[in-house]
């Protein structure tokens, strides 16, 4: 058996505490590896370690930071469909959507060689009579980011992009279920120039993440997970001082008006309700129609696109539409979810239960599912079902679709699909959710602006990656000098290299 172990000090570390985790094939349903999962002892090690290393890499001038980063992004390019294999094995997601996954943290990494024009600080000449202001943008030290199976390339890169670029030492945790490629871009990192310990992959479960957030050298934690992880450790890391980000799960509206283009609407919603077979935060699981006849309408053109999905294994070619969920437990609980939807009156317009496939019988494979007439006490309405289940809630007007959305706990997505733009700017400018699309079904920012939820979907008050990245990652140094009077001779007149 396969065991995958951490990454330390440049190196990969065998972990002593006997025990592991099983990593699937979601397509084949059998354990391929088992990963190490660290002791509260190792972790601090490699806390300790990484604080050493982080001393010269944040005193390293920020070009040569970016120049890392640079590397980096030839070298990922260089590696796309190796990295893009890895993260199908584990994770089950299709060729192109796991390229995707390994494209969208790219576009971080390339952002993140602007550190030195980010990083540069503000000056006041003269703010008093010889006095001058100036303030400084500085690392924070050793940093923490813990991530989620669904992303596991795009996440991490995310996180360790402006960390590593702002001049910390991070300590990546990634998901356990899908730990490879977190491992093979510390690799790509090491080839591309980055000092040895400056990033220190560690495997684990909580008992790995709760001495993260107890660690006294960690100033901050960046997480990506479900809502209850995320508020849990939001709360924790407070406890002894620690910044905080933490992004949570999802339950994304996408409202179709009465005057919307139906063929794409339908479209969209079933690319953003069912790639990645539901396993992203941004995708669409409920639209609302506005109207009895847009509701007809729509379901009309979603049945006959929903049954025609292919869902397969990645190995079966770029026509799947989507794979496995991730695990036996994620598949269970889906179906869980979809019963209680039928034993609650939701009405199964598309039922995927008895979905199986032929030679993958043991995979974590589930049909697609539409539910029509989903009312919001319902528990599929409610809960992030995190599968292939598009539920419909039928609205009766403009204004009670938009209630629906604002009145959800979750706030990550949102999005509207319409003709007309006084409805879509009002929506825009209304709406209680951090990312909004307009005809866009999967309003994803790109990387050189923000990504974040609202309400239960982000714990913390900075976004993640785009210029907020740099700022979660660094802290404000203001000095104030003056000079005495003296002699104005001696400087250095030759230019030359900044060393
Ligand atoms: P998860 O919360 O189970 O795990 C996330 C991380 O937390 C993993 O590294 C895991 O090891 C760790 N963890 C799990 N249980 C823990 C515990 N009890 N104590 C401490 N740490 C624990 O999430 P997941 O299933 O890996 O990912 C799916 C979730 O992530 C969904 O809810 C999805 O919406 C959300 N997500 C959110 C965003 C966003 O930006 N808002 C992006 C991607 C995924």
């Amino acid at each position: 058996m396969k065991e995958i172990h951490h990454w330390v000090d440049g190196k990969e570390y065998k972990g002593t505490s006997g025990r592991f985790s099983d990593v699937y094939n979601p397509a084949t349903g059998e354990v391929q590896a088992k990963v190490s999962l660290a002791t509260k002892a190792e972790l601090d090690a490699a806390v300790e370690s990484a604080a050493r290393a982080q001393v010269k890499w944040g005193a390293t001038n920020p070009q040569r930071r970016a120049r890392v980063m640079m590397e980096f992004v030839r070298l990922i390019n260089r590696d796309m469909d190796k990295l893009a294999e890895a993260l199908s094995s584990e994770h089950g997601k299709t060729f192109p959507d796991a390229k995707g996954d390994v494209q969208r943290g790219l576009e971080v990494i390339e952002f993140c060689i602007g550190a030195p024009h980010l990083l540069k600080g503000e000056y006041t000449d003269n703010a008093g009579t010889g006095i001058d202001m100036y303030s400084m943008r500085q690392p924070l030290g050793v940093v923490a980011g813990i991530t989620p199976f669904n992303f596991p390339a795009m996440i991490p890169l995310w996180k360790m992009g402006p960390a590593l670029a702002a001049g910390n030492a991070m300590i990546l945790k990634p998901s356990e279920r899908d730990p490879s490629v977190p491992l093979m871009l510390a690799q790509l990192l090491q080839e591309a120039g980055l000092p040895d310990g400056v990033l220190q992959v560690i495997n684990g479960d909580k008992d790995s993440v709760d001495a993260i957030l107890d660690s006294e050298i960690i100033q901050a934690v960046g997480f990506v997970g479900s809502t209850p992880i995320a508020q849990y450790i939001y709360e924790r890391a407070a406890a002894t001082g620690k910044r905080a980000q933490c992004f949570g799960g999802a339950k994304n509206h996408m409202i179709i008006m009465p005057d919307a283009d139906m063929d794409q609407a339908a479209d969209a919603l079933v690319g953003a309700g069912f790639g990645a077979a539901g396993e992203r935060c941004m995708a669409i699981s409920v639209a609302v129609p506005v109207g009895e006849k847009t509701a007809d309408a729509l379901i009309e053109k979603l049945i006959p696109r929903i049954e025609k999905l292919k869902v397969g294994p990645y190995t079966a070619g770029d026509d799947v539409d989507y794979g496995p969920v991730v695990t036996k437990a994620a598949k269970e609980n889906i179906l869980r979810l979809v019963q209680t939807g039928i034993d609650q009156g939701a009405e199964l317009v598309v039922d995927g239960r008895d979905f199986s496939l032929q030679g993958y019988e043991e995979g974590f494979f589930v049909g697609p599912h539409l539910f029509d007439r989903v009312t919001p006490d319902m528990d599929i309405y409610k809960t992030e079902i995190f599968g292939p289940v598009l539920s419909t809630v039928r609205a009766g007007s403009y204004e009670e679709a938009i209630k629906l959305a604002m009145d959800h706990e979750y706030g990550n997505g949102t999005a509207i699909f319409t003709r007309d733009g006084d409805a879509a700017r009002d929506f825009a400018s209304r709406i209680n959710i951090g990312m909004v699309g307009v005809n866009v079904p999967i309003p994803v920012p790109l990387a050189y602006h923000t990504f974040g939820g609202w309400k239960k979907s982000g714990f913390g008050d900075l976004n993640q990656h785009g210029p907020d990245a740099f700022r979660f990652y660094t802290r404000t140094k203001t000095v104030t000098a003056r000079w005495p009077s003296g002699i104005k001779d001696g400087g250095e007149f030759n230019f030359k290299a900044m060393d």
